[in-house]
């Protein structure tokens, strides 16, 4: 019997669990909450599982580590950058490698860097005839590694951007544009995007300026080198060399990248608030507002723009991700129910999983 449950993040951009049965094993894949407050995936019904696998740190994939005691409190799997940035429970995982193979609970998983975030994996359960699982997944990063996957039979895709056809490369373009007429404050994951931030400003000789937790993140990434690629493997440490530490009443001028992308608290929400009073930095939204956020409500009231920045795929990217998988079923993630008819349409040639009403899908996959 191999059987992959969506138990949430399918059908919405909502938390991220599935649970994988496969040669009389199971295991999580992803446990979070988010992105908007709250919302956490339901586990009632779920029989004790063997192992907790994490793509990556962000809450929206990790957050609801702690409802791991009502499936057994099984080990949880997570790779050495993930760890280091987590909380105690993250940094109690045991080890998943960045990019290799290696054998849980009796089952063959193979890993690679999914771009992404610092750290981030795509998993690949039980061969060619198996699962691939992207978990949040792109290949537009400047900063962080990304290896296509290899074949399996089936796809559970990050498809958080459905069809979108705009690349980053036009999307930071179009913020080094601003920043060059007007200082501009960017709210951002710091264990994400606003490094890749800071990396594409520097580069456009645009000043950068990074909040203490932004400057947490580098420390790490310096202490982790494969969590970069290469070629930048020596470039976190020089960026807390050639970079102020932005604060509350830090002078406005160049990027302005502060942790915090829903402006909810902390210096995130203070700045957000004294430069919409003051107009003397533009503020910058450039992922997923959650709803009754405080960026959803300087949104609403023209104080802020949204300007998206890419760290998941887009058409171009899940054309690349498909060609890679060669799926005969892919189930597309994180994507609301209305929006999959457009990836359908994509790949004709692939059975979709679209078609289930309701918040969870199901779906058995081809007997080895
Ligand atoms: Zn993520």
């Amino acid at each position: 019997m191999r059987r992959l449950v969506a138990l949430s993040g399918w059908g919405v951009k909502g938390p991220a669990c599935f649970l994988l049965e496969m040669a009389g094993r199971r295991v999580l894949l992803d446990l979070g909450e988010g992105p908007e407050a709250g919302r956490r995936p339901h586990l009632g019904g779920v029989p004790k599982v063997d192992a907790i696998l994490v793509s990556h740190g962000h809450a929206d994939h990790v957050g609801a580590l702690d409802l791991a005691s009502e499936v057994g409190d099984p080990p949880v799997y997570a790779t050495a950058p993930v760890r280091a940035l987590g909380d105690a429970r993250l940094k109690a995982a045991r080890d998943l490698p960045i990019g290799g193979s290696t054998v849980i609970a009796g089952l063959e998983i193979e890993t690679g860097p999914a771009g992404h975030a610092p750290g981030a994996v795509w998993l690949r359960i039980g061969g060619p005839q198996g699962l691939l699982y992207t978990g949040d997944y792109s290949a537009e990063s400047a900063l962080f590694p990304c290896a296509p996957p290899p074949p399996a039979s089936a796809l559970v895709c990050d498809a958080s951007y459905g069809d979108a056809e705009e690349p980053l490369d036009r999307q930071i373009l179009d913020l080094v544009e601003r920043a060059r007429r007007r200082p501009l404050l960017l709210p951002a994951p710091p264990a994400g995007r606003a490094l890749e931030m800071a990396l594409a400003f520097q580069r456009a000789g645009v000043p950068v300026a990074l909040c203490a937790v932004t400057r947490a993140v580098a420390r790490t990434l310096a202490a982790h080198p494969a969590a970069a690629v290469p070629a930048l493997r020596d470039w976190p440490a020089e960026l807390l060399e050639t970079t102020a530490e932005l604060t509350a009443d830090s002078r406005p001028a160049g990027a302005m990248i502060v942790a915090g992308a829903q402006a909810e608290r902390g210096l995130s929400a203070e700045l957000t608030q004294r430069f919409a009073a003051s107009g003397e930095a533009d503020i910058v939204f450039t992922g997923h507002v959650a709803e009754g956020s405080a960026a959803e409500r300087l949104l609403a009231s023209g104080q802020a723009v949204l300007r998206r920045w890419n760290v998941h795929p887009n058409r171009d990217g899940l054309r690349a991700l498909v060609a890679a998988v060669r799926p005969s079923v892919m189930l597309p993630a994180f994507l609301p129910h209305a929006r999959m008819g457009a990836l359908q349409t994509l790949f004709p040639e692939l059975r979709i999983v679209t078609d289930q009403p309701g918040f969870s899908c199901e779906f058995k996959l081809a007997e080895a």
